[in-house]
C-alpha cells in the first residue's frame, strides 16, 4: 500500500481524510487494543516543533471510535532527564485523555521484557509489547546525531532510560534498527505539521503543514529522509532495518490534496555548533542541552570556549578541558548531571569565557 500524504494544517481532519481514504476501518477491530505512541520527548506543546500535535492523535482516538474501537492507550518514555508526567500535561495529552476516556502510560514506570534481535539483548516496554496494534505517531525533525529523527526513531521511547543510555554507547543506529524488528508497528502517522530542522527537542520550529500515512516505518522513514534531501544510506538505521527485514526503502507515494510539496533543507546550525565540542557516546539529552547552551551563547555572541567534551566514552577519563554530565566529571572542571539542564551549560560556558 502506498504512503498517503495530506496537506494542511488541521491535525485532527487530515488524519481522519487521509485514514477513510487508505479503509483503514477494513483493518479495525473492537475487540483488539491499540497502542498509541506519539512523540513527547520532552514536555513543550507541539508549537515548539518538538512534540507530536495532540490534534494529530485526536484524529486517531476519534477514527478508531467512531469504528467501535475503544480499547485505546497512549504510550511514552520522555527523553533521559525529562518527566513523561510532565509532557503529557503539558503537551495537552492530560486533557485529550480525560476528553475520550484514553489511558495515559508512563513507560518510564512500566515493567520490561528482553528480547533478542539483531543479535542484540533488548529491553522493550512490557504495554507497548502488549498491545494488538501499535500505532507510531513520531514528528518529522532533523535529529544532531542520527540526521532524520521520525518513525523508527521514535520507538526509542518505548525502553527504559537505561536502555537509552546503552543505545548510545551501542552507536544508536543498530539498536533502533533492531527494535522495530522487536516491536512491531502496524501503522505510522507523521505529524509533518511543524516539526523542527535544528534541534530534536524543538525551540527553532519549521512548518511543513502536512502528515504522512503509512504502514512500513522504513518506507515512511525513507520518504521523510527524502524530504530533508538525504537518501536511506544518510541513515544508517533505516538501511539497516530494512536489511533486518522490517521494510523497504521504497514505496510508491500518493497526495490527496494539493500543497506545499517543498523539499526542506537541514539547518546548519546544528553541525556548526558540533564543531565546538568532542562528543563519544553522548545521550540524545545531554547533547540537546549542551547544543542550547551553545546557541544561547552564540546569539549573545559570545565565542564558546575551546575544549568541551561530552558523553559516555569519557567515563573514568581525566583531561584539561570543560567536561558536560556525569561522565566527563574527570575533566579540569565539569558540569554535574544526567544529563545536566541547559541552564547550569551556560553559566558554565560564561564562567570558561571569563577566566578565558
Ligand atoms: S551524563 Fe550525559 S552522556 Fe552520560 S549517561 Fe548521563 S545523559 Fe548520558
Amino acid at each position: 500500500m502506498p504512503i498517503t500524504v495530506i496537506y494542511g494544517s488541521d491535525g485532527k481532519d487530515m488524519v481522519r481524510q487521509a485514514l477513510a481514504h487508505r479503509r483503514w476501518e477494513l483493518a479495525l477491530d473492537p475487540h483488539r487494543t491499540y497502542g498509541i505512541k506519539p512523540n513527547l520527548v520532552l514536555a513543550r506543546p507541539s508549537h515548539s516543533g518538538a512534540t507530536t500535535d495532540p490534534s494529530v492523535v485526536e484524529g486517531i482516538i476519534t477514527f478508531l471510535k467512531d469504528h467501535g474501537c475503544h480499547k485505546i492507550k497512549i504510550m511514552e518514555s520522555s527523553w533521559l532527564g525529562d518527566s513523561t508526567t510532565r509532557a503529557f500535561r503539558i503537551c495537552g495529552y492530560e486533557v485529550l485523555a480525560q476528553r475520550y476516556q484514553v489511558e495515559l502510560i508512563d513507560l518510564k514506570k512500566d515493567r520490561t521484557v528482553t528480547a533478542e534481535q539483531g543479535g542484540l539483548q533488548l529491553e522493550i516496554c512490557r504495554s507497548a509489547l502488549d498491545v494488538d496494534c501499535l500505532i507510531n505517531v513520531p514528528v518529522l525533525k532533523a535529529h544532531c546525531q542520527t540526521r532524520l529523527t521520525c518513525a523508527l526513531k521514535n520507538l526509542k521511547g518505548c525502553i527504559p532510560d537505561r536502555e537509552k543510555r546503552r543505545y548510545h554507547s551501542l552507536g544508536l543506529h543498530r539498536p533502533i534498527a533492531a527494535l522495530n524488528k522487536a516491536l512491531p508497528q502496524h501503522l505510522v502517522v507523521v505529524d509533518g505539521i511543524i516539526g523542527d530542522l535544528t534541534f530534536e527537542e524543538g525551540g527553532t520550529p519549521v512548518h511543513m503543514h502536512r502528515v504522512i500515512v503509512g504502514t512500513d516505518p522504513v518506507a515512511v522513514d525513507s520518504y521523510c529522509a527524502s524530504l530533508l534531501g538525504l537518501g536511506p544510506e544518510d541513515v544508517p538505521y533505516i538501511t539497516m532495518a530494512a536489511e533486518l527485514g522490517v521494510g523497504n526503502t521504497y514505496c510508491e507515494v500518493e497526495e490527496l490534496n494539493e500543497g506545499r510539496q517543498s523539499l526542506f533543507a537541514p539547518s546548519q546550525t546544528a553541525d556548526a555548533l558540533k564543531l565546538h565540542f568532542t562528543e563519544a557516546e553522548a545521550c540524545s539529552a545531554c547533547v540537546g542541552s549542551l547544543m542550547h547552551a551553545l546557541y544561547r551563547l552564540k546569539e549573545q555572541g559570545k565565542r564558546p570556549p575551546n575544549s568541551i567534551f561530552i558523553g559516555q566514552g569519557f567515563k573514568g577519563k581525566e583531561g584539561r578541558g570543560l567536561g558536560i554530565g556525569n561522565c566527563a566529571r574527570g575533566f579540569t572542571s565539569s558540569v554535574p548531571g544526567c544529563p545536566p539542564t541547559a541552564r547550569a551549560i551556560i553559566d558554565a560556558l560564561e564562567s570558561a569565557i571569563e577566566n578565558r
